[in-house]
Formats: structure tokens, sequence, C-alpha cells
């Protein structure tokens, strides 16, 4: 059999297995959470390198997010045992496109040492361009329009240009989509989707690119958007083997324009596709299953599909309301303390996650946590790189990289203070667009004297600009050029740590921050470690693409220029579960970023009506979407919470979320002491670890159940008879559930 031949398949069920080693060109898995779609799309990726013969480079594997890449990667690895695994082409979207267009962009005229312009960019430029529209444009929908138009994909480019020209708005919008993109080239940037775009682009004009390419794999595939499905079919244009997998109740980015219909042009493009279900979930316990359950199938239209627990009951989640966010955050933080300890730290802080539906939501949860010394780090949504301070340095490095980006430029000019106000800066921009020259070179000319006939700029700024911004950025130009020249691949942080001493970055955090100034300082010194990082990484795991024979392509960008668009289109600032002193952190992230992970214990704070479904969303399908998400990450404890009042509305009262009030109130532990010693052992047995014994844990810990709680007493020294037939029970008995809906007896 098989499984006799290969690891990979012990731990696999009978339809992964089928899945893993199916013959059909093209296989498509939809399942529900948990089912082991991500496992299986893994193991497939091994069979077909170590059993079909497929050579590791001429595999594009593409996840959602770089963490999920990077896992993916290192699971290959872990099977391969011989590192091939490194010359797979695995990333989201985004990084593949980026990839490729770095390396053949130059064929569809692509500057190769183009820029990325990232989400505030583009946001920074369209506002300008709205500001200056006769006809009224909201900056917001102009850009969501713009996307839109890109993400569609070019097989919808007639619809477009048949609406187009109907109304004046719709004119409007596309005159701001031209002069949009002109200014994005006059910077040599693209944008996200014009990433996808243009490598579309290069892949029908140049089809020789992918000509290596044997199979394409994809994660997540519920969330791909048209010009994403249009990239999946140029990447298998020549060997037509596409495996996907995906969940039509997990699709969460139809803000983002992904498309459930790319399912069904799938089967209509690929006919004879092996379509696989896999039913079993290995993740969550029974309880917690069936409450996610019963809150996806609030939605009546959705396709139906089976997904049965694998994992013992379990224990029902608990939902509490608080007086107010601060409650809430102090109750989550002392659930974490009191489980770790009740667990003898069989559970550790980094099996806990708690999932926000918006990163607004995380600053009293983040203080707490500081406040009791428990390390935690965030993901997605709260990024790092977007921290003044951090996108200080990286405009700098921008304009180091590739000094015609008017717009990071304009951001620096007056940072630190060069006196330098935003009318002057206005107006360099403006003459600087008159001459057609770029922000730069009119600098430029400025600097060295070679002043035009006319200006408008004063003396003084001419001084501030020459002295204190030009003469260092040129200084490290130099440096960067020097470099290059005599042929050392550029240190990194040898040009981070230069330009934090040209800057006197120090002093102007000091000055500017003042009580703030020391964490601010501390991003600082982070980003200098993850210069060093990536160094270290880029040495090992050069990022290359297959070098297709006879046919030109441009030498591997250097490491600048694969560092800013690293930290471009890296969602997330991306740390280990243990932090620099081996402490294990607690996740916060948001729950679009929590796509795919799982965790022991889940905490979803703020479930209320405004916050999910959130207020300005306007599909509550989607909103309840993301909120099934979010449950079906928890393994063994799952928390819902909600404060009495919004602390943002002023102190308007919460009202439960609708998803939630749904529920009967049997869903939910009735109060009482939340979780005990009883409960850990199911845990334990759900996680497959083990308890320490009883006298350890119980040695010097206080008793944890607050007197209000305490409606049910259960002594923790007696033993609890919780399994019947190798199922753990629910731990209270039916009689005891008669209890009020526990969030409304909490006044
Ligand atoms: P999601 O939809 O949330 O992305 P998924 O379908 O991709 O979920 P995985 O993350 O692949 O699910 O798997 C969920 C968990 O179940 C993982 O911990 C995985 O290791 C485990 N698992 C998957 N298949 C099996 C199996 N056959 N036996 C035991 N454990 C399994
Ligand atoms: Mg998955």
């Amino acid at each position: 059999s098989l499984a006799g031949k290969h690891d990979i398949f012990k731990s696999l069920n009978k339809a992964q297995c089928r899945a893993v080693s199916s013959e059909a060109p093209t296989v498509a898995i939809l399942a529900g959470p948990g089912s082991g779609k991500t496992h299986t799309l893994t193991s497939r990726v091994v069979w077909l390198i170590d059993h079909v013969g497929i050579q590791p480079q001429d595999i594009i594997v593409a996840t959602f997010t770089n963490k999920a890449s990077n896992e993916m990667k290192a699971r290959i690895g872990h099977a391969l045992r011989d590192g091939r695994e490194k010359s797979i082409i695995i990333g989201t979207f985004h990084s593949i496109a980026r990839r490729y267009l770095a390396k053949y962009g130059q064929r569809i005229g692509l500057d190769p040492k183009f820029g990325i312009a990232d989400d505030s960019d583009s946001r920074g430029i369209i506002t300008r361009i709205c500001k200056r529209s006769d006809t009224p444009l909201e900056p917001p929908v102009a850009r969501a329009w713009i996307s839109k138009r890109k993400a569609k994909g070019t097989s919808d480019e007639r619809t477009i240009k048949d609406k187009k020209g109907q109304s004046v708005e719709s004119q409007a919008l596309e005159r701001c989509f031209q002069e949009y993109q002109s200014q994005l080239e006059r910077s040599n940037l693209l944008d996200y989707d014009d990433l996808l775009v243009r490598c579309v682009e290069l892949l029908r004009k140049f089809p020789q690119c992918v000509s290596n390419i044997q199979t394409v794999l994809i994660d997540e595939y519920q969330d791909t958007n048209g010009i994403q499905y249009d990239l999946m079919k140029l990447f298998a244009q020549k060997s037509r083997r596409v495996t996907i997998v995906g969940d039509p109740d997990q699709s969460i980015y139809g803000w983002r324009s992904a498309e459930i219909k790319n399912l069904h042009r799938l089967l209509r493009d690929y006919p004879g596709t092996d379509e696989i279900s896999l039913e079993e979930n290995y993740r969550s316990s029974s309880c917690i299953l069936d409450t996610s359950l019963k809150v996806i199938q609030q939605d009546q239209e959705r396709y139906k599909k089976v997904l049965l627990p694998v994992r013992d009951k379990g224990t029902r989640p608990v939902l509490r309301k608080l007086k107010s966010s601060t409650d809430e955050a102090d109750w989550i933080v002392s659930e974490i303390k009191r489980i770790r300890l009740l667990s003898g730290n069989m559970i550790d802080f980094d099996d806990f996650a708690i999932l926000l539906r918006s990163a607004a939501l995380s600053r009293h949860i983040e203080s707490t946590l500081g406040r009791e010394g428990i390390a935690y780090r965030m993901v997605g949504g709260f990024k790092f790189y977007e921290r003044t301070e951090i996108k200080i340095l990286l405009d700098y490095m921008r304009v180091i990289h590739q000094p015609d980006n008017n717009d990071a430029l304009a951001r620096i000019i007056n940072v630190p203070k060069r006196g330098i106000g935003e009318v002057t800066i206005k107006a360099l921009l403006e003459e600087a667009e008159k001459t057609s020259i770029s922000l730069w070179q009119l600098l430029d000319r400025h600097f060295r004297g070679q002043r035009r006939a006319k200006t408008n700029i004063r003396q003084q700024t001419e001084n501030a600009i020459s002295g204190s911004l030009m003469k260092p950025l040129n200084n490290l130009r130099e440096k960067v050029r020097q470099d290059a020249a005599v042929g050392t691949p550029m240190n990194l942080i040898d040009l981070v740590q230069k330009l934090i001493r040209d800057l006197k970055f120090e002093v102007y955090l000091e000055a500017t921050y003042g009580d703030e100034y020391e964490s601010r300082w501390a991003n600082v010194q982070e980003f200098v470690t993850l210069a060093e990082e990536f160094m270290r990484q880029n040495q090992v795991d050069d990022e290359a693409l297959p070098t297709i024979d006879g046919f030109a392509q441009a030498s591997d960008d250097d490491i600048l220029a694969k560092f800013l668009s690293n930290v471009t289109l890296a969602s997330d600032k991306q740390t280990e579960d243990k932090d620099q002193e081996g402490k294990p952190l607690v996740t916060i992230s948001t729950i679009h970023a929590a796509k795919g992970l799982e965790w022991p214990v889940v905490f979803i704070p703020a479930v209320y009506n405004g916050s999910i479904p959130h207020i300005r969303a306007d599909d509550q399908n989607e909103e309840r979407r993301l909120l099934y998400v979010a449950m079906t990450r928890a393994k063994a404890l799952l928390y819902l919470s909600c404060p009495q009042n919004i602390a943002s509305g002023g102190g308007k009262p919460a009202e439960l979320s609708a998803f939630i009030d749904l529920l009967p109130s049997s869903t939910f532990l009735p109060k009482g002491p939340s979780f005990d010693r009883p409960v850990m052992s199911s845990v334990a047995k759900i996680l497959g670890r083990e308890l320490p014994p009883d006298n350890v844990i119980y040695k010097g810990i206080p008793s944890m159940t607050a007197p209000e709680d305490n409606l049910f007493p259960v002594d923790p020294n007696k033993p609890f008879n919780s399994h019947t037939d190798g199922v753990t029970q629910d731990i209270w008995p039916r009689k005891r559930q008669k209890t009020q809906h526990p969030i409304k007896s909490v006044q």
C-alpha cells in the first residue's frame, strides 16, 4: 500500500490520500475548516517531488499570506529532508508576480528598479488627485473603484469599457484612474494590483517565462480574485495541471474583489477535475465545531457540506459580558494566566490567540498584557512597517534606492524638521511637475546650484534641503554605488545604521516623542535586527527563479530592492512564536490574518453589533463568515466576550452580535467557574498532550474562581467522571443548563 512506502500517508485519511496522489490533471478540494486542506496540499507537493519526480523549481504554490508560505515551506522541508524545498516557487500571488517582474519585467518595458506602492502610498496619491478633481470624488470610493477595476482581471475588460462614459461620475473616476496610473509610472512604482496586472501581461506576451512550470497549487482558493485566476491559468498554461483547495464558507475578502465564481470558472475551464471533499474536522473539539456550524448555518443560501468532529466533545464555549472594554481586557488576561496555571503550564502563552475584528480594538489588550509582563506578538493589520518611525526610515531607503519616488521624497523632505512647510512642499511638487522632472531632480539642481532663472523657493529652504537632506542622501547613494561598482553585495545593515546616524535619528525621536521615545527607539532597533535577519536569510535562501535556457533575463535584483519589496509585501512583521529571550508569546491578530491558522485557546472579544457585523460592512453574510473563521481557529477552548458599553461610542450600550444572539443559550457554558480542572484533562486529550499531575499544579495556586461566579461550585480535587466510551462529556450535567442566558444575567 501507499502508506507502507511513504511516510506522508501516515498522517492522512482515505480521502486525503486520494487527493494527494490523484493523477487527474486538475484536483479541487472543497472542504470545511480544519479538515486538513492545507495539510493535504502540502503533502501533495511532497508527493509530486518525491514520487512523481517533478523538479521543485517547476512547481508554483500560492498561499494567502507570507506566514503561510513560510510554514508550508518548513513542512515540506521537514518531509523532504534535503533542502530541495528552497527551490519551490512558493509565496503569495503578489510576491510570485514580483519575482517574475523583477526577472523579466524589462521585456514589457518595466524599469527593473521598480518600487512597490503600498496601501498608504496609493491612498496618498489618490487623495491628492481627488482634491484637484472638478467633479467631487471621495478618495476611498475612487480607490476602491480603481482597485476593483484592476482586480477584475482582463477577461472582464470589455464589460468595464462598455459601461464607461455613462455618468459624469464614472468619467471622473476614469480620469482619476488615468492620472493615478501616470503618477505611478512617473515614480516608477507599481501598486499591489499592478503587480498582478503586469505579470499577466508579461506571461501573455512571453509564455517562455513559465515554460518550465509543471504544476500549480493554490491554498485558500475561495479568496482569489479575477486577476489572480488569470495568473493561475497563465502559470499553468503549458502543463494545465492545477490543484486548488478552499472553502466557500471562509470567503472573507469580497471587499477585495475575491470571487466565489472562480470556482465555477475552474470547473468550466478544466473539465475532468477530480473533485474531492474532506468531511472530518481534526482541529476543534466537537462543542466548538457545533457552535461554529450553528453560526454559519444561519446563512440559508450557502452551499452545504458535511463536517464531522473527530476530536472529543470538550467543553462549551464561554460567553461573557463585561462592564467595559478595560474590564474585558482584564478578564481575558486573567483567564490566560489562570488557564496556564491550572494546566500546570501544559498550555503556555503561545497557545493563546486573541482575534479581533479590527486592529483598533487592540489597545486595551496590549496595555493589559504589557502591565502583566506577558509578551505578545501582533499579526496582521497592526503593521510594524506602518509605525511612523519605521516608515520614515523606509522612505529614506526608498529614495536611496529610487530617487524618483516623489511620494517617498515628499514625505521625508521635512522629517526630521528642516523648516520646510506643506506649502513649500506643494510648490516644489508642482514646479517639478511643470518642468516634467522628478522632485529629486529638481532638488538636485538646486543643490548643485544650477538654479533656473526663476524659482519660488526661498534661500533658507534651499539651504535646509541641501545641507541636511541632499548631503546625507547623496552620501548614502554614493555608498550604494561604490558597493555595486566593486561588486560586493551591499551591506544592508551598514546602510541602515549609517542612515540612523546621519539623520541623528535617536535625538530626533527623543525630541519628537518625549515619553514615548523609548518604545519608538526600540522599534528602530528591531528594524536593524530585521535587516540583519534579512541579510542572513538572503544568503541561505535566494528567491531566484529558475533560469530558462535561451531566454535572456535580468540578473537577480539587488538586496536593497529585495528588502524593500519584501517589506512592502509582508502583511505583517513576522516574528517567531518565541521572543528573543525565548519567552513564548500570546498572539493578537486580526481575524483576516488568522485565516488558515489554529490555536488551543482562542478569545474573540467585542462581539457586538457594529464590531461584528462591522458597522461599515455591507455584506452581512461575509461578516458572519468572518466570525465563523475566527471561531474555527480554536482547538480546545473558545471564549467570546463583549463589553456593556462601546468605549469609542461615548459609552453607548453594546448589543450582543446578532450572530451570537440567535444561538440558544444552552450553546454556551452556564455562568460558573469558567474552566476548571476536569476541563483541563479533556483539553489535554484534545491537544494530545499530557497534563501534569494535580499535586504539582495545585501547589501554591490560589483559588481561581471569583465568589460571584461560584454558582455551581466544583471541587477541583474531586476526580471528575468525564470519560464515557472515550468521549468527553460536556462538563455540565443536563439539569444545570436551565440557567438564564449567561450574558443577560451579568449586569
Ligand atoms: P482551514 O480551512 O482553517 O485552513 P484546513 O482544512 O486547511 O483548515 P489544516 O490546517 O490542514 O486544515 O488541518 C487542521 C489540523 O488538523 C492541523 O493541525 C492538521 O495537522 C490536522 N490534521 C489534518 N489532517 C489530519 C489527519 N488525517 N489526522 C490527524 N490530524 C490531521
Ligand atoms: Mg488551511
